[in-house]
């Protein structure tokens, strides 16, 4: 929930979606879209999916024990490096550094490591460091320390070297220019994308498109159907809203349709006006509602 959040936006969240699924077996039987809802706002919905497809995992494999075995736990859906080892040192003991934005600056720095971040090169050097480096009386600690080393103290503008228990040995403080560590990588460039969707009403329910697997994103979210999926005439826009999804900037328009050809079965739902906000969980289609699901005809 943390990644690209903040931790005041996080905490009331996660304490919700443990009232839902106390457990592993209660996440492992809710459905997909269950889960989707309640991680609704929080973004990057890919993470939820992981999560209960892990939860299935382990009640499949590893008999509903979460495993404490690093190949295990990395092999679970939605784990990688940095969260294996983060899991396996903290709650297990086991012997496996972590490496993420902060513990790369204060690498970068107390090392002075030219290199731009995020290429395979100065990555593979950090990971190599990390082991190297990594207390392994005290893994979960050692790992927590430098994490927070990095959150707290080595802050990327105005660093706190004067408190900081590694300045002695800090080669880019005695350089004189903390700052001027890490270089940053390229960043991934911004992709403009126009959707046209489609609000079709029937007998005062709507038509909503559950989106495949083959999407960019929102995959396997229920949604307004865009004009690709189904053979409608258009008519005038509703609205049009402005939508940032990673590296996706989207212009979304919503426009009023009726049907030329009746949609594929099991790819669409009709909803009644008042639940379409237990379907249409994205905030780009949260976007569209405030004005917009106010009863139209008063
Ligand atoms: S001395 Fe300064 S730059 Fe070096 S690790 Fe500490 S806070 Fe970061």
């Amino acid at each position: 929930m943390l990644q690209q959040t903040t931790v005041k936006t996080v905490l009331p969240r996660y304490e919700e979606f443990l009232k839902s699924f106390p457990d592993l077996k209660s996440l492992a039987a809710a459905s997909e879209e269950s889960v989707l809802k309640a991680w609704a706002g929080l973004g990057y919905y890919r993470r939820a999916k992981a999560l209960r497809e892990a939860a299935i995992k382990i009640g499949d494999v590893h008999g509903g024990v979460f495993p404490d075995r690093f190949e295990d736990v990395m092999a679970l859906p939605g784990v990688g490096r940095y969260t294996a080892g983060a899991v396996t040192s903290i709650a297990f003991g086991g012997p496996y550094p972590v490496v993420d934005g902060n513990v790369e600056r204060v690498f970068s720095r107390l090392f002075a490591m030219r290199g731009k971040l995020k290429t395979q090169a100065l990555t593979g050097k950090m990971w190599t460091l990390a082991e190297e480096l990594l207390a392994r009386t005290a893994p979960g600690d050692w790992n927590q320390a430098l994490m927070e080393l990095g959150a707290t103290v080595c802050l990327p503008v105005n660093p706190r070297c004067r408190i900081c228990p590694v300045s002695p040995y800090c080669a880019a403080r005695l350089e004189g220019a903390p700052e001027a560590y890490p270089e940053n990588g390229a960043r991934q460039p911004i992709q403009d994308i126009r959707l046209e969707t489609l609000y079709i009403e029937r007998a005062g329910r709507i038509l909503l498109w559950k989106r495949g697997d083959d999407e960019r994103f929102l995959k396997g979210h229920w949604g307004f159907p865009e004009s690709r999926h189904v053979r409608a005439r258009p008519g005038k826009t509703i609205k049009t809203v402005r939508h940032s999804i990673m590296s996706h900037r989207i212009t979304l328009s919503l426009r009023e349709a009726t049907l030329r050809r009746a949609p594929p079965e099991g790819r669409v739902r009709w909803a009644a006006r008042a639940r379409l906000k237990d379907y249409l969980v994205s905030s780009l289609w949260l976007k569209c509602l405030p004005e917009f699901w106010k009863p139209r005809r008063q």
